[in-house]
C-alpha cells in the first residue's frame, strides 16, 4: 500500500509546483499609460495617432498580448496563476475626447482591451472631455473598462496644505467615494481601481482608498509591475511621443525566457 500513497503524494504536489513556476516566469508586466492622441504633438501628454498605431502594430508583430488590467490585478491578488507570455497592459487617463476619436478606432481594429481612468466632473462638461454617451459606446464594445481617477483630479499634496486636517480627510473621502459611486451608477459595473491624480499618493491616501473600496491603485513610476509592488501603488509608464517603444519593452520583459 505504501507505493500508491507515494504516487498519490507526487500527483498532489505536481500542480502546485507547476503553478509556482508560472508565477515566477511571468512576474513583470509593463503597463502603458496614454493621455491624448493627435495629428501633431501639442503638449507633453500627446502621442501622435500614427505613433500609437505603429506601437499597436509592433505589439502584434512581436507576439505581445495586450491583457485587460483586471487580469493583471487578479494575477497579483492570486486569483489566477497564469498570464500570457509577453503580456502588456494599456491605460488612458483623464477622459480626453481623442480617446474616442483616435484611440478607440485603433483598439477596435487591433482588438485590444484598454482601461480608462476617468474623473467624472469633466465628462459631458469640459470642452476637451469625453461625453457619457461616448463612454457608454466604448464600454459596450467589450474592449473598454472604465475606472476611477478621483472626482475632479485634485492635487492631494496641495489640498493637504490648503485644508485643515478634518476638512482634508473629508475632501479625500468625497473625491474617492463620489467618483466610484457615480461611475458605478453610470455603467452598472464595479469600480474598484484608482489612478492617483498626478501620481500623488502616501500611506494616508492608500488607507482612504482601501476604506472607499478600491483594491488596486496606480502611479506613474517608470517601471514594469512586479510581484513585489504594493498593489495600491502599481507603476505605469507615462507614454509620450518620444518614448522609445522597443527599448521600453525590452527593458521590461514579461517573460523570463523566449
Ligand atoms: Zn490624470
Amino acid at each position: 500500500m505504501k507505493y500508491p500513497i507515494f504516487i498519490l503524494i507526487l500527483f498532489l504536489i505536481q500542480p502546485a509546483g507547476a503553478a509556482l513556476a508560472q508565477n515566477t516566469e511571468y512576474s513583470v508586466v509593463p503597463v502603458l499609460l496614454y493621455h491624448r492622441l493627435g495629428l501633431s504633438v501639442t503638449d507633453a501628454m500627446t502621442v501622435r495617432t500614427a505613433v500609437f498605431a505603429a506601437q499597436l502594430a509592433y505589439l502584434k508583430l512581436h507576439d505581445y498580448t495586450v491583457i485587460p488590467l483586471r487580469h493583471l490585478t487578479d494575477y497579483l491578488a492570486g486569483k489566477t496563476t497564469q498570464l500570457p507570455a509577453r503580456a502588456v497592459v494599456i491605460c488612458a487617463d483623464d477622459g480626453h475626447e481623442s480617446v474616442y476619436t483616435a484611440l478607440f478606432p485603433l483598439i477596435r481594429r487591433y482588438h485590444v482591451p484598454v482601461t480608462l481612468f476617468i474623473y467624472p466632473s469633466a465628462i459631458s462638461n469640459a470642452s476637451y472631455a469625453l461625453t457619457w454617451q461616448q463612454l457608454h459606446e466604448m464600454q459596450d464594445s467589450g474592449l473598454v473598462d472604465i475606472q476611477s481617477h478621483s472626482y475632479w483630479h485634485p492635487n492631494f499634496k496641495k489640498e493637504k496644505v490648503r485644508l485643515g486636517k478634518d476638512a482634508y480627510e473629508k475632501f479625500v473621502r468625497v473625491q474617492l467615494v463620489q467618483s466610484k459611486s457615480v461611475l458605478e451608477k453610470q455603467f452598472g459595473k464595479p469600480v474598484d481601481m484608482l489612478a492617483w491624480p498626478f501620481g500623488i499618493y502616501d500611506d494616508e491616501l492608500i488607507r482612504a482608498a482601501s476604506a472607499a473600496g478600491y483594491v488596486a491603485a496606480f502611479t506613474i513610476e517608470r517601471r514594469a509591475v512586479s510581484h513585489t509592488d504594493n498593489v495600491m501603488a502599481l507603476p505605469r509608464f507615462l507614454m509620450t511621443d518620444q518614448v522609445q517603444f522597443e527599448k521600453l519593452l525590452a527593458a521590461s520583459p514579461s517573460k523570463a525566457s523566449p
